[in-house]
């Protein structure tokens, strides 16, 4: 499901000034295994990305990152994920590569270390607790996309209207916001062949998709999927250079800890507890962002906004605090570590009731 959605409090049009905005490449492993899934037992429907949980072994899932130029031709500013940004130098491509999504990283939850991994794996390890084999392992790989000559890439460049979007200065680059319809559509032309057994994930950099209208915007910072495009699970993300840069364009402002890849955090951990985008738990919500009830076993849901640091490879990133299964399903005590309900610990007891 979708992140963070915001209403806009007041729709101001701002005027636009220019802005000024390398591949790196990782083969991967000899071509990516088929996805495989185990059934979630709270939830058969349910069908988790990886591995059982009892068996020893490191399943690990390619994701296919695919940049996606911005030009709003509104103001001709380009916002670009594989060129650098003007706070780091190093593209958000290369920051997200480098991140602990995708490399390994020493990880701490609820007091009880998890060793140096990956930060959704380290997830699973604490939310499944002695459920899980010391040896089962959920790991990303990435490959980017366009990065090899069989790549069908006619572009990566899309033009959004100025009545599909509009980007503002912010910072020392912009901040953009994108039809998530624009987008959606965009994606489904241009990319028709990915290559099997991978996971796409689109990325944009300093931009918010918005679901609703431009009179009633509902923005989201990316989303999860599956078949809907593309035949599997897929998902949208931004890459932003601070949270601050979409101050004054949504209400309330996006929390400190949503910047870099809090996002993408957020809908790949989702995407692997729930990939195929079915999966259901009691009715839980006034939490999160989620105003009244809902029944989505969405593990970063309850959590919008919440998060911490990481630093790993010369970048202080931003992770998403995460439910864990146990909450959901109100399973006392906790099967997570130090009987948690989520990562950090921000959840100490099951979800409430609801309505
Ligand atoms: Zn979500």
């Amino acid at each position: 499901m979708c992140l963070k959605k915001m209403k806009l409090a007041v729709p101001i049009l701002i005027a636009i000034l220019p802005v000024r905005a390398a591949h790196a490449q990782r083969p991967c492993c000899g071509g990516p295994q088929p996805l495989t899934y185990w059934q979630l037992p709270e939830n058969l429907n349910d069908l988790v990305l990886g591995y059982p949980p009892s068996t020893p072994a490191t399943f690990t899932a390619t994701v296919e990152l695919i940049p996606i130029k911005l030009v709003f031709s509104d103001g001709n500013v380009s916002l670009d994920p594989t060129q650098p940004t003007c706070t780091t130098g190093t593209s958000a491509l290369q920051l997200i590569s480098n991140s602990p999504l995708f490399q390994p990283a020493p990880f701490f939850s609820n007091g009880q270390y998890l060793g140096t991994t990956q930060f959704i794996d380290a997830y699973q390890h604490a939310n499944l607790g002695s459920a899980i084999s010391a040896s089962n392992h959920l790991l990303f790989n990435y490959r980017i996309y366009g990065s090899t000559s069989s790549d069908h890439v006619p572009s990566q460049v899309l033009v959004v209207p100025a009545s599909e979007g509009f980007a503002r200065p912010a910072g020392c680059s912009a901040a953009g916001v994108v039809s998530f319809s624009l987008l959606a559509n965009f994606v489904n032309n241009i990319f028709p062949d990915l290559p099997a057994n991978t996971i796409p994930v689109f990325l944009v950099y300093n931009t918010l998709l918005n679901k609703g209208s431009r009179a009633s915007p509902l923005y989201e910072g990316g989303e999860h999927n599956y078949s809907g495009i593309l035949g599997g699970p897929y998902a949208f993300s931004h890459f932003i250079d601070d949270h601050s840069i979409f101050d004054g364009i949504v209400s309330p402002p996006l929390s400190g800890n949503s910047s870099d890849v809090y996002s993408l955090s957020h809908e790949l951990a989702e995407l692997a507890l729930n990939p195929h985008n079915n999966g259901t738990s009691p009715a839980w919500g006034n939490i999160g962002q989620f105003t009244g009830c809902t029944s989505v076993f969405e593990i970063g849901d309850p959590l919008s906004g919440v998060g911490f640091a990481q630093y790993l490879n010369g970048f202080t990133y931003h992770l998403t605090d995460l439910a864990f299964t146990s909450w959901f399903f109100r399973e006392v005590p906790s099967q997570g570590v130090g009987g948690s309900y989520s990562f950090m610990g921000t959840l100490t007891a099951p979800a409430s009731h609801c309505p």
